[in-house]
């Protein structure tokens, strides 16, 4: 029998397998064998119930319904939980289709890890449902008990920077009632006697985490939701998405074909694990997501291992799970195997383990297990799962298709995320929306130094760096796949640096580009934001629905406004400037006929609000035309004190108060362009955004620079933005203001028109609310001592944890700490402002809390004098 440690010398010795040359931009090459039935670990299996003739042979578990309300693709962990919430929500007509036995894609042999706790609030409330439904609701319901084992978990922190980061998930664990423990090394030896504690900083201890059952979780789901009027048909492939046309020319989804017939229903759901992207091609729908393998091995019998708690090493990527009196041994690697040619004939397959990747794991477990050493290997589990670019799934309506929903792209974390992902689809399609929140001229800037970051999927200029270019290299994969590590490279030595919960070593510059906004200028390079024209005959019909401000000013007014869901919830926040008619037709002024709107959102946020949008046009069927010209127009924002006096010198129009007054815009020419002017601010100064057609970014960039010299301006990256912007008390949609945040909760309610008596999507969910009185408010809170806080912390109000924050920086002009959170009333009443006013506060952050002072306005300029000039 093959231990852990010959394993790792065998692979050692062995000469390493290259994948073919030339595989850096083009899908990496699968180095693994034919696929093979292995020995796994459980007890029971559906693969057992399994055995016999084929598919085909076989034919469907039950007849096929000619008619479903909604059409469930795939039998894992998604499938089922989505089935269930569907029918635990009232669809009693939901239907399963599985291509072969329920569990046989990816799901049979997961690890079923359950961990509570994760750097995001939405993720700790996903995963919280999943517990509560496979501990407690299923068991309720059928009288079976799923499997579900409560042995603990303990994450290693083997760095200080590790340890903070699990001292700032206690608190937060605080705000949602998971009970979790930072341990010392020698607590941690006392808990988990046979780990090596001698290189630990210390762990996080969540007693309530455990190890989910595949096959008994799924079991129940489909038994309680066939108890509810669902209905389960297995051996039953999808072979066909019909789809149609309405008389709007929305394509819709029309029925789902098997070889056994269709199914005619308006709702599909692509629940079909590392098969969604062929599922999608069906239906024409893109499914972004690659399959990978992904392994664990199942060693013998530990002496001393049973009820111990799973382990997860981040640092050295590795997991431990027990398994009876064993543990499974599993973990990520830089150099992944890649499934190219995904099959579909492979159920209840494995693949053979490439030892040559998986060695990498081994040293680091038994450094931390050293027992491990000695202990013998009795099964290996490497099978299928699908990964997606930023490590999040694919969820939600696919905005081509009208009725076809993705439910999949779970990046190992599928079972766990299963319950509250379910839920939330199923929401989504019942309601048009989920509960949650689910949503995430370069080479100029760059000779000044701009050192690029990601923002939610985007490069976005961060801040500039005074020592010099910083360019981004090509990514190097870790030096996997036959590619040479960077050495010394500049960039991501500036980023490294950051990887700590301390004020990062560019603070400084940060702060020199913030407080030379407030006293003189900064242009800020916008031009990753959305840029959409709303026309048409029915266009200021639609406007009033879709936007709940009053937008319908005249011609030249901008006006900042949010977008809400039926619930509610805000969409997104975004300027909408009305249009006039012109004969001309270009990117800054396309012609129309009735009105028309120019839209300009955030960045991260364009996708989302080009979906929203045309999902209400199309349900209220307004006749008018969504056009995107994001890439058509760049945006520079010059903002400060001196921003007029630059400006003047730039553009042909009379700048003043009564010519342009604030949240206003003119076509202007900038150096002899043709731009957009828009007189804005998102940091709280005078200031005027420039929409300039793509080809005259440079010059005109250069015109503003030129001119702006005299004046003290600068170039200031989103840091800085994030920075002026808190200060100011700006939201920033996805962080203090999301889709389950109403803008009565979260201060907004100056934009909504509740005293017209116009109607518009969300209102009456906001009347019933401001009726009712609000039950969370989202408050502002300051920190006299200097102290680095990025959201996530606890909020104490008299002695007792009531909300924690969403969104924190640092605010150089007020010189403190600034933090945005929402809060709740303990004893379940409304939050008045005299609750809000009357409280002592406190953040705890990392287990330590540091008095706060509450603020209903925000801390700077309370009375918004500078973005009218006033100085
Ligand atoms: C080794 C390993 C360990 C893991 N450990 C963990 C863990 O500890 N914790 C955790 O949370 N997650 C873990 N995961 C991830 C988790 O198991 C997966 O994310 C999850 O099981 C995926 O479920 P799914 O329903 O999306 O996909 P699947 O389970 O693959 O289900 C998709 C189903 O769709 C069916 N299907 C495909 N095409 C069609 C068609 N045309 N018609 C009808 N049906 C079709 C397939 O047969 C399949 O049954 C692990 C994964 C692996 C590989």
């Amino acid at each position: 029998m093959a231990s852990l440690s010959r394993a790792l010398r065998v692979a050692t010795t062995c000469p390493r397998k290259r994948p073919a040359q030339g595989l850096r931009l083009q899908p990496l090459a699968s180095v693994a064998g034919p696929t093979t039935e292995k020995n796994v670990p459980y007890q029971r299996t559906l693969k057992e119930e399994a055995q016999g003739p084929s598919t085909a042979a076989r034919g469907p578990s039950q007849p096929l319904p000619r008619t479903a309300d909604v059409v469930v693709i795939g039998g894992g962990s998604l499938g089922c939980q989505t089935l269930y919430h569907l029918a635990k929500l009232g669809v009693s007509g939901a239907v399963l289709l599985e291509r072969e036995r329920l569990t046989s894609g990816t799901t049979w042999h997961t690890a079923g890890l359950l961990w509570q706790l994760r750097p995001s609030d939405v993720e700790v409330e996903l995963l919280a449902h999943t517990r509560r439904v496979v501990s407690r609701e299923l068991e309720k319901e059928t009288g079976l008990h799923t499997g579900w084992i409560q042995n603990g978990g303990l994450f290693i922190a083997s760095n200080r920077q590790r340890l903070d980061e699990y001292k700032r998930l206690m608190s937060l664990g605080k705000a949602y009632g998971v009970e979790s423990h930072v341990l010392s090394p020698a607590e941690t030896k006392a808990l988990y006697p046979l780990m090596n504690v001698d290189d630990l900083y210390g762990t996080l201890y969540v007693p309530q985490d455990g190890t989910m059952d595949p096959a008994g979780t799924c079991t129940t789901l489909v038994r309680a939701a066939a108890a509810r009027g669902a209905q389960v048909i297995e051996n039953c492939p999808v072979t066909g998405i019909r789809v149609r046309t309405d008389d709007f020319g929305v394509r819709r989804v029309a029925a789902v074909e098997t070889q056994h017939g269709s199914i005619q229903t308006p709702c599909v759901v692509n629940c079909a694990g590392v098969w969604a992207s062929t599922v999608g091609r069906m239906a024409g729908v893109k499914v972004p997501l690659v399959a990978m393998h992904h392994a664990y091995v199942v060693t013998e019998r530990i002496e001393g291992i049973q009820n111990m708690p799973n382990v997860r090493d981040h640092d050295a990527s590795v997991y431990l799970r027990l398994q009876g009196d064993a543990l499974s041994v599993g973990g990520y690697e830089c150099n992944p195997v890649f499934w190219e040619e995904v099959s579909d004939k492979f159920a209840f397959g494995l693949f053979d383990l490439d030892w040559d990747v998986f060695s990498q794991h081994i040293e680091g477990a038994i450094n931390r297990v050293p027992v491990l050493e000695r202990t013998g290997i009795k099964s290996t589990v490497c099978g299928p799962e699908s990964f997606t670019p930023d490590h999040k799934p694919l969820m939600g309506e696919a905005p081509e298709l009208r009725g076809f929903f993705l439910g999949c792209g779970f990046n190992s974390a599928g079972m766990m995320l299963g319950g509250g992902c379910g839920q939330e689809l199923a929401h989504w399609i019942i309601h048009g929306r989920p509960e949650k929140d689910m949503y995430g001229y370069d080479i100029e800037l760059l000779e000044q130094g701009c050192v690029f970051q990601e923002r939610h999927g985007w490069e976005r200029p961060g801040w500039f760096s005074p020592q010099g270019t910083a360019p981004v290299p090509d990514y190097d994969y870790y030096g996997a796949y036959g590619n040479q590590v960077h050495q010394d490279c500049a960039y991501t030595r500036l980023l490294g640096d950051e990887y700590t919960f301390e004020f990062p070593p560019h603070h400084c510059v940060i702060q020199k580009e913030c407080l030379t906004c407030r006293e003189a200028a900064a242009v800020f390079n916008m031009s990753y934001f959305g840029k959409f024209y709303l026309l048409g005959l029915d266009a200021s019909k639609a406007a009033d629905w879709l936007f709940s401000a009053d937008v319908s000013r005249p011609p030249g007014s901008t006006v900042y406004t949010c977008m809400l869901n039926q619930r509610g919830g805000t969409e997104s926040d975004l300027t909408v400037s009305r249009l006039a008619p012109g004969p001309e037709a270009g990117p800054l002024a396309p012609a129309f006929e009735g009105d028309g709107y120019y839209l300009a959102v955030g960045g991260a946020a364009a996708q989302h609000n080009w979906s929203h949008i045309s999902t209400v046009l199309q349900d209220q069927k307004f006749r008018c035309r969504l056009i995107d010209s994001s890439e058509d127009l760049g945006m520079i924002s010059i903002q400060g004190p001196a921003s007029r006096a630059i400006l003047q010198e730039v553009l042909d129009a009379d700048l003043s108060n009564s010519a342009f007054p604030f949240s206003t815009h003119q076509l202007v020419r900038a150096a002899g362009h043709l731009v957009r002017a828009m007189r804005l601010s998102f940091v709280g100064e005078l200031g005027w955004e420039l929409h300039i057609p793509r080809a005259s970014c440079v010059p005109v960039y250069r015109a503003v620079m030129t001119a702006g010299a005299k004046h003290g301006l600068v170039n200031a990256g989103y840091r800085a933005i994030d920075s002026l912007s808190i200060e100011k008390g700006y939201r920033h949609w996805h962080a203090d203001l999301r889709s389950d945040d109403s803008p009565l909760e979260a201060g907004l309610a100056f934009t909504c028109k509740l005293k017209s008596c116009v109607p518009f999507l969300g209102r009456e969910a906001l009347e019933k609310q401001r009726e009712a009185g609000l039950r969370r408010r989202l408050v502002s809170l300051t920190v006299e001592e200097k102290v680095p806080m990025f959201g996530l912390e606890a909020i104490w109000r008299n002695g007792q944890v009531v909300g924690h924050v969403r969104r924190a920086d640092f605010g150089f002009t007020v010189d403190k700490t600034i933090a945005y959170g929402y809060i709740q009333n303990p004893s379940g009443g409304p939050v008045s402002l005299d609750f809000v006013k009357s409280g002592d506060y406190a953040l705890e952050r990392m287990g330590i809390t540091y008095a706060a002072q509450v603020h209903l306005k925000s801390p700077f300029d309370p009375d918004n004098k500078r973005v009218r000039g006033i100085y």
